[in-house]
């Protein structure tokens, strides 16, 4: 690591000592102020002009700046505007070439999965529908959610410090600067821990998913211990919301409507009104859920939420696409927030841009609908393409161009996922008053030549590799690809340790 703060040795130690045996909360406060005090930004009263940037506000006004500069006092955007009309007093002065500069990409819904092995083979010779095709397997789902929510307990701090240190890396990497986690196979307390290691923001979760459903069952299936599930929302939020990094808050989520009791749900609802934090979860994804949560539970997924005081504005709700008319109306009323991951579901075989348009119908209307990558065991994109899905998959079920023109495209991956988060007044577009996060495209060779809208160009064309730098409030944390922190090739090899110490303890499903 680059910071060489005296208590880098003592965190060291720290979480050697906590990764060896069961920890209690005082240790893993000292193992945060400690992370707090090496990781505060060295130069907090520099002046940054960052000049000759083509800029995609992503503010209401759509505001775009083809010459434009934005300069920085601290970690805060002070100043934008265009050529001829730069400030003179800064400190410092970087010349971005041209780039495209986007706000800080906002990924709100995010699984850390990458302990899990990965037995694709390179042709497609065995290939078979996933549980998510043909509507949904619900069981099948209910069984590897179950075990998802396990696998976090089964690993030592520094394992989990290790997998999630690489696996955000590779989102921080393709320009996500705030990442929301709506459950892991990893600890709230490694990913909190790594966010902060390489610079960036995140919404820290732990998965709630305490029942399944069986076909041939007409009561859920307990699989997990409520009180236990309930006690990691508490002491994440506690340990984690509003840390003294900046960077880092909670968000207790579910599985969803088909993996918690009725006690998981009063639960989250009572401490999300008790500590006012953003929450989560998966609702009405799949068209054969409702069938299912309606057999055993009488109320639809939607109704069930409603039932619990749930549909509020601090609900952030993903894949949403399945709900009736009315409860489509009710999810408006409400103000929850719509998120969806169009890159991910043609991959896994699922219809949720195109079956009931009903997410492009959110949008038309005007409602925030957020993109986000989803979570798999592998890179499987960054919001560069979450944006390219949002942008071409919502024109095609449509019919129309102007359904999900680039800029809305845009603003799906910054500022509705800000306000998803709860992060809307800092961060989300760049402007005035807001945090200096940041994404500077490379924008300098044959598919831009003719273009008229660059931002089209890289929705279409581009890729998260495409991203030359990265800024999170004020700090340079990517720079010509490369982490300004750390050694790409040390973080995988640790990486690789890590996997190979933990798999071989976290089993599979039942
Ligand atoms: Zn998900």
């Amino acid at each position: 690591m680059a910071c060489s703060c005296l208590s880098t040795q003592r965190f060291a130690a720290l979480a050697k000592a906590m990764s060896e045996q069961p920890f209690g909360s005082n240790q893993v406060s000292e193992l945060n102020s400690l992370k707090a005090v090496c990781k505060k930004p060295h130069d907090e009263n520099l002046k940054t002009l960052i000049d000759n940037v083509f800029i995609y506000t992503a503010d209401l006004n759509n505001t775009v700046i083809s010459d434009g500069w934005v300069l920085i006092h601290g970690k805060q955007i002070v100043a934008l505007g265009k050529q001829g009309e730069q400030p003179t007093d800064f400190d410092k002065k970087v010349d971005g070439g041209g780039k495209l500069m986007l706000p800080g990409l906002v990924n709100p819904h995010w699984h850390e999965s990458f302990v899990a092995p990965n037995f694709e083979s390179p042709d497609d010779c065995n290939l078979e529908p996933t549980a998510y095709s043909n509507g949904g397997n619900i069981a099948a789902l209910g069984s590897m959610f179950g075990f998802i929510s396990t696998v976090g307990d089964k690993l030592t701090l520094d394992e989990g410090l290790a997998i999630a240190r690489w696996s955000m890396w590779t989102q921080l990497r393709s320009g996500t600067t705030a990442l929301g986690d709506l459950g892991s196979a990893n600890k709230a307390d490694s990913m909190a821990l790594a966010a902060i290691d390489l610079g960036m923001r995140l919404r820290v979760s732990r998965w709630g998913s305490d029942v399944m459903l069986e076909a041939d069952k007409a009561s859920p299936t307990i699989i997990a211990d409520t009180q236990l599930q309930t006690e990691d929302w508490l002491s994440l939020i506690e340990t984690w919301d509003n840390h003294s990094s900046g960077l880092i808050g909670a968000m207790p989520s579910v599985m969803g409507a088909f993996g918690s009791s009725d006690k998981q749900l009063e639960a989250l609802a009572s401490i999300t009104q008790q500590y006012k934090v953003p929450y989560a979860t998966h609702l009405a994804p799949l068209k054969n859920e409702r069938r299912e949560v309606e057999r055993v539970f009488g109320l639809s997924p939607i109704a069930r939420f409603d039932a619990m005081g749930l549909l509020t504005d601090k609900l952030l709700a993903v894949h949403t696409a399945y709900a009736s008319e009315s409860e489509y109306q009710r999810l408006i009323e409400t103000g929850v927030n719509i998120c969806h991951s169009p890159a991910h579901y043609g991959m896994l075989g699922e219809s949720t841009v195109s079956e009931t348009g009903q997410i492009g119908r959110f949008l038309k209307e005007g409602v925030w609908v957020s993109s986000s990558t989803d979570g798999d065991i592998s890179f499987i994109g960054g919001m560069c393409e979450a944006m390219r899905g949002a942008h071409l998959g919502h024109n095609e079920a449509q019919n129309c161009n102007t359904a999900c023109p680039p800029t809305l495209a845009l603003k799906t991956a910054t500022l509705f996922g800000s306000k998803a988060l709860g992060w809307e007044d800092k961060i989300g577009s760049i402007e005035v008053g807001k945090q200096a996060d940041f994404v500077l495209i490379n924008n300098d060779d044959y598919r831009y030549k003719l273009s008229g809208h660059p931002l089209r160009t890289f929705i279409v064309t581009g890729s998260s590799k495409d991203v030359d730098s990265v800024m999170v409030a004020g700090d340079f944390v990517v720079k010509d690809g490369r982490s300004t922190r750390f050694n790409e090739d040390e973080l995988y090899q640790d990486y690789q340790k890590a996997v190979a110490s933990a798999r071989k303890r976290i089993g599979g499903p039942g």
